[in-house]
């Protein structure tokens, strides 16, 4: 079983007009992406944002809730924040992951899907090296990350052609369609 780690990319990413942006770090998706993560098994969740100061609000969430005044209030959820890593970019994560990992990106929109769900799951089940599963913020990642994934996963449909799933609903359905046991 390959290691898995999640992403989630603050830049770069789309705005409406599909302009290249920064977005601002949400405390909600520190929270809900590390316990999705920490749920099924994954080695780190990346927040990744150029600016430092938003890797310092990171940071101190992270801190908040691990050893500060929250971590005593409600201590179990150290263990899900205890895999949030800050990162400047998608490259220094990639770095962290060590040699021999690969890039898989989701998107809602079709943007040259080449590996099924079915396909991905069984790959992380075989042998190789640690797998990024990278989320996007804004309106999607920016081409320039998605041109360089080793693996497009499908949009995740429903009933109907409206998907645009929160990055918080669309992490938690990738990882239990990768990662779900039996
Ligand atoms: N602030 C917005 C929010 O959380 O609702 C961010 C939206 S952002 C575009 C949503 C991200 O979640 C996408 O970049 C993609 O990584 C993922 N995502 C959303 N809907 C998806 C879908 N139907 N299939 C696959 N991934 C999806």
């Amino acid at each position: 079983v390959r290691p898995l780690a999640v992403a989630l990319v603050h830049h770069p990413v789309l705005d409406k007009e599909g302009a290249i942006v920064t977005s601002t770090l949400t405390n909600l998706d520190v929270h809900d992406l590390s316990r999705s993560a920490r749920t099924y098994g994954c080695t780190d969740f990346f927040v990744v944002h150029p600016v430092a100061s938003q890797r310092e609000l990171a940071t101190r969430i992270v801190e908040h809730w691990t050893t500060g005044s929250s971590a005593k209030r409600i201590p179990d959820r150290k263990d899900a924040l205890s895999i949030v890593r800050a990162v400047s970019t998608l490259a220094d994560a990639m770095a962290a992951l060590g040699d021999g990992a690969s890039l898989w990106v989701t998107s809602a929109r079709e943007i040259g899907t080449n590996t099924t769900w079915t396909d991905a799951r069984r790959a992380l089940e075989g042998p190789g090296g640690p797998v990024l599963l990278v989320f996007g913020t804004s309106w999607g990642l920016a081409p320039e990350v998605t041109a360089k994934a080793d693996a497009v996963l499908s949009p995740i449909l429903g009933h109907g052609p409206w998907n645009h799933l929160s990055v918080r609903a669309a992490c938690a359905i990738s990882l239990d369609r990768l990662r779900s046991p039996g």
